[in-house]
């Protein structure tokens, strides 16, 4: 299988992934100086925590999705890529256009 065309495309989520992490770990000491500075007003500090459980629900979010994409790019590099995880057999490529990440066929997904 060419895997040119997904590697790209991993390649290119990755980055912005990357970046979009970066931008999430500002938030968290932003909201973190920001709660330092309002820690005398206790009615702010019930919105601070949930924006800054907000920003850690899509830290999490997004690092999950990067591990994916690690394992994708793992598996393209030892050419295990495009084949199902579970059972073994090629993952139609259509599953991978829609999400180069995906490890099982169809079949195994949806059991
Ligand atoms: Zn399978």
């Amino acid at each position: 299988m060419d895997t040119t065309q997904f590697l790209e495309k991993l390649e290119k989520e990755k980055t912005d992934l990357e970046l979009l992490l970066k931008e999430l770990e500002k938030d968290t000491e932003d909201a973190k100086s920001n709660s330092d500075e309002a820690s005398t007003e206790i009615s702010d500090s019930s919105d601070q925590y949930e924006a800054m459980q907000g920003i850690f629900s899509k830290k999490e979010v997004v690092k999950k999705r990067l591990d994916k994409i690690a394992y994708a790019l793992q598996r393209i590099k030892e050419n295990t890529y495009g084949t199902c995880k579970k059972c073994g057999k090629a993952i139609e490529e259509l599953r991978l256009k829609i999400d180069p990440a995906m490890t099982t066929c169809r079949d195994c997904s949806e059991k």
